[in-house]
């Protein structure tokens, strides 16, 4: 049987959103992200972080650091006893000086390469997964996908609720946090979370 999976974004949705960090001490993770990420992994879905990361193509960061960045979220979250099954990054940027960095990709969200590409390393079934992030693009990404797409009110999520409304766009659920979403996701799917004893 197919996995599913809950696609989250990471700057906004698992952690503050500070424009570009380059060093992992720059990324200060929402406390509440690791007990909903236990939540998920305890429900049987997969956590697959997607991030746009255009601080690469803007030579802002290497891809080695960026590698170092998310192997060290990683640590973090298992620390805290919650298990990030991928992280997938966009690294493009269209007016990138680097010519591996500057081209039209298929991977920025919304676009949707990167959910493509779990779908096939993971074997995922993308039609009954999620989406969660904080950005208009996450929420398109999410509908792209024909995954159910979860907009949280962290980082850019309010600013976001407003031109998604504009523009006729309602997510399936808004959230006020990533643990609020994850709560909504075991709701919807009819199973209850046990912290064990
Ligand atoms: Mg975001
Ligand atoms: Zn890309």
């Amino acid at each position: 049987m197919k996995k599913r999976a809950v696609f989250l974004d990471r700057d906004g949705t698992l952690s503050v959103d500070s424009a570009y960090p380059s060093r992992y001490e720059e990324i200060a993770i929402y406390p509440e992200s690791f007990e909903a990420v236990r939540k998920l992994n305890r429900a049987g879905l997969l956590t697959v972080v997607v991030t746009n990361q255009s601080a690469v193509g803007r030579g802002l960061l290497t891809e080695h650091a960026l590698d170092e960045i998310h192997a060290r979220l990683s640590s973090s979250f298992a620390s805290q006893g919650a298990r990030l099954d991928a992280i997938y990054f966009c690294p493009h940027y269209a007016l990138a000086a680097d010519p591996r960095y500057g081209e039209d990709c298929d991977c920025r969200k919304p676009k949707t390469g990167l959910a493509l590409r779990a779908e096939a390393e993971l074997g995922l079934d993308l039609g009954r997964s999620y989406m969660v992030g904080d950005k208009t693009e996450d929420v398109i990404f999410g509908m792209n996908i024909r995954a159910v797409p979860v907009l949280v009110l962290t980082g850019f999520g309010r600013e976001s609720l407003a031109v998604l409304r504009e523009r006729g766009i309602e997510p399936a659920h808004v959230a006020e946090n990533i643990l609020q979403a994850a709560d909504w996701i075991l709701d919807r799917e009819g199973r209850q979370a046990h912290d064990p004893v």
